[in-house]
Parts: structure tokens; sequence; C-alpha cells
């Protein structure tokens, strides 16, 4: 019996029957090898395994995890809604809640639309801007991340300004095709497609966090805003990550650049499935039943992820931020002294409370220069980390997620197994 038998085993099963024995890829532990830790519960900032490890967790579910686990707040608000029954496919009292809560914090979203999941939400702003311009390019970012909206998943061509080509089988180039993919924070290739092409809409991270945290330039984002109003293209910019996580109005907190619409999803579900869209009121009105442009879904709004999410945003405080801000702080600087006491090439990335660790000497601007990792570094530092009980993000690609709820003794954990960790990637 290994301290992780259980794991194993519920793995062995997990394959026969689901394709890589996970439901998202990531969790497979493919960049890094060995067995995925099946989780059995969470409390605070730990979580732990079916065998009984434990780990301080600096995943946090990929960013919905703001509070920690098992938050009383959002608990208690998630037994009440259980108590009134579970979805009943009409409107309820919870949506209109949550959808006033978004719009008061989010200047640039007059009116917002519930949906299940990020990428029904980017994959539904998509829609609506090209329903409402009446133009079919969409411009987006490699690197960024924006779900699996067979429009978004598609690499660059050859040409700096080029058509998308399919990103992974199922694409079709046809799809593929109307998507011009640029490289992040080159606004020359920006200025670039908008003279060649007419297009429907840009879409971006706020700030991207999905090839590790590569901050926007200064003045990037101001600037695409720029070229949409002087191009009549539509902004789109993508909260998922960042909404209500870097602050109580999220990136657009820090950095105030009004789009026309805006997607949100993982911290505004408070662990549950809720995300959304929304922004100008004049395009939100384009979509059914009030204008032409379809979009709908059975659990849109569903009650128990709209009480979720509600709950969390009403108990994220500032003293929420403050303590997500102060850790992100120790605990970045942390594995960057470690490193670098070990001799191990890597930048340390911040942006706002995001950061993450590349492990590359080069500065990382894009995802070329994120690709000049160091994968069997990562792969030995993580596997020490979780060997002392951190999980850390399976891929160095990702950003370290914290919560309120890692208190000093969790953040001690990190601290403590961090310089050992470095050794064994040196
Ligand atoms: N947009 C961004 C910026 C994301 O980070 C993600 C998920 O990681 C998505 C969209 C897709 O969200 P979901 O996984 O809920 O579909």
């Amino acid at each position: 019996m290994t301290r992780t038998q259980t794991s194993e085993d519920l793995f062995d099963r997990a394959r026969r029957i689901v394709p890589g024995g996970v439901n998202s890829p990531v969790r497979a532990f493919g960049a890094v090898g060995g067995t995925p830790r099946f989780m059995a519960s969470g409390e605070g900032p730990y979580i732990t395994d079916v065998d009984g490890n434990r780990y301080v967790d600096l995943v946090c579910s990929w960013g919905p995890m703001i509070l920690g686990h098992r938050h009383p707040a959002v608990v208690a608000a998630i037994e009440e809604a259980l108590g009134r029954g579970l979805s009943f496919g009409t409107a309820t009292e919870g949506e209109v809640l949550l959808a006033e809560e978004i719009v008061s914090r989010v200047a640039p979203v007059e009116r917002v639309r519930l949906v299940s999941s990020g990428t029904e939400a980017t994959m539904s702003a998509v829609r609506l801007a090209r329903g409402f311009t009446g133009r079919s390019k969409v411009v987006k970012f490699a690197g960024c991340y924006h779900g699996h909206v067979d429009a978004l998943l598609a690499s660059a061509g050859s040409g700096v300004v080029t058509f998308g080509l399919p990103d992974t089988p199922g694409v079709t180039g046809a799809s593929a095709a109307d998507t011009i993919v640029l490289p992040y924070n080159a606004l020359d290739a920006v200025e670039e497609a908008f003279r060649t092409f007419e297009i429907a809409c840009v879409i971006t991270e706020a700030c991207p966090a999905n090839m590790g945290v590569v901050p926007p330039a200064e003045g990037f984002n101001r600037r695409l805003r720029e070229l949409c109003t002087e191009h009549g293209a539509l902004l789109i910019i993508d909260e998922v990550l960042t909404g209500f996580r870097v602050s109580a109005a999220g990136w657009y907190g820090l950095d105030p650049v009004e789009a026309d619409l805006m997607t949100f999803g993982k911290v505004m579900g408070g662990g549950l499935p809720a995300a959304a869209f929304g922004g100008r009121a004049d395009v939100m009105a384009a979509l059914a039943p009030e204008g032409p442009v379809y979009q709908a879904g059975t659990l849109s709004g569903n009650p128990l992820a709209c009480a979720a999410g509600l709950a969390t945003l009403r108990a994220c405080d500032d003293d929420v931020y403050d303590r997500v801000d102060a850790s992100a702080l120790v605990i970045g600087r942390a594995a960057s002294d470690a490193l670098a006491a070990a001799g191990v090439p890597h930048r340390l990335q911040r942006a706002g409370n995001l950061f993450s660790i590349f492990f590359t000497d080069q500065p990382v601007t894009d995802f070329d220069s994120a690709r000049t990792q160091n994968a069997a570094a990562y792969r030995a530092f993580f596997h020490s980390m979780l060997d002392q009980g951190v999980y850390l993000p399976p891929s160095a690609y990702e950003a370290w997620f914290l919560s309120a709820a890692h208190d000093d003794e969790a953040l001690t954990r990190i601290a403590e197994a961090l310089p050992i960790a470095a050794k064994a990637a040196a």
C-alpha cells in the first residue's frame, strides 16, 4: 500500500470509463506525471485526499474559492436555498440579486445574463458581438484562454496577422477561419489586423493568467478600446478568472477600461456553476427574448449557484482582498527567494494579487516567451511540494491561487516546503 493507494485505485477505475480518468484535462497531471489525487474534502485553506493526506491548496478550484473551502456564510446560503428546492426553470429572486450585485460593482456592465460556465459566457458574448455588429471576424490573442469555444480554440497561422488554424481536431477550418490570432501585447499587430479586416470584436483576458500571469503592457487594454471604437468593433474583456478575485470590481477595479461586453465566472459562483456575460445596455438588448440573438440555458441562474455566488460576493469585503493581496505577496516572494537560493532560473510575475513563477530566465510578455520554461524543473518542484503537503497547479502555465482562509499556519507550511522543492528543481 502506498500513501496514495486509494487515489491510484480510483484513477485506474476512472481511466477505464472516463477519458484520461478526469473530467477536465489538466487534472490528469499530464504535464507533471504521477497519479492525480482524488480529493475527498476541503476546509479553509486545506484539501484532503481520499487517503487522508492533507494539502495546503494553491489551486482553489482554479480560482473560485477565494474565501477558502466551506466558508460558513456560503455553506449557510446553499443550505438555505437547498431547503427551498433545487431548480425550477423559472425566474427566481436569487438571479435578480446576483445580477444586481454584478451590475453595481462593474460600471461597464449595465445589463447582464447569467449562464453556467465561463465557456458559455465567452461563447455567448462572441455570438452577441457578431449579431450586434453584423460582422464575422474575431480577434483573440495567443495564450489567452477563453474556455473551449470552437472559434476561440484556434492557433496563430504563419503570418503575424493571419487567419486562425484549428487548435484541436474537431474544430473545423471554417470555424477557426473567422478567428484572427495575434501575439499578446503586440499593438502593431492589432492595428494591422484592423487595417486588413472588418472585425466584429476583440476578445482579451483582462490580465492573462492562463499562460502563467502575463500582465498587459501599460496602456494595452486602453489602446484596444480606442481601436475598437475607431473601427466599429466591440471590445470583450474576459474577467472569468480575474473578476471579483483581484478586487471587488475585478481587473476593472485596477484598470478601468470600458469594455462593450465582459465575461465572468469562477468567484461569482462561489464554487458552484455560475457565470455571466454583460455590458452595454444597447448591445445586451440584442439578446433574446428582447432581440434576435439566441442564447439560453436549462440551469442558467440555478438557485443554489446564485445563492453560493451571492454569499461569496457579499463576504468579499476589503479585509478579504487585503488578506489575499498580502498572502500573494509573501508566497510569491518566498518562492522566488527559494528558487534564487537554489540557483534555479525563474521569473516571478505579478498582476494585482495574481502571480505565477515561470521556470525560465527570459522576460515573459507573450505565449512564445512563456513556452521557454523548463518543464522538467517544474515537474520536480511540483512533486516535492506535493510530497510536503502543498497542492500546486499541476502545470507550469497556471497562476497560483490563494484565499482569504490561508492563515499564518498555512502560509508557514508553504514557506517551509519551498526551499526543499527549489533544491529538487535545481
Ligand atoms: N475565460 C477565462 C479567462 C478562464 O480562465 C476560463 C477558465 O479557466 C474560462 C474563460 C472558461 O471558464 P470555464 O472553465 O468555467 O468554462
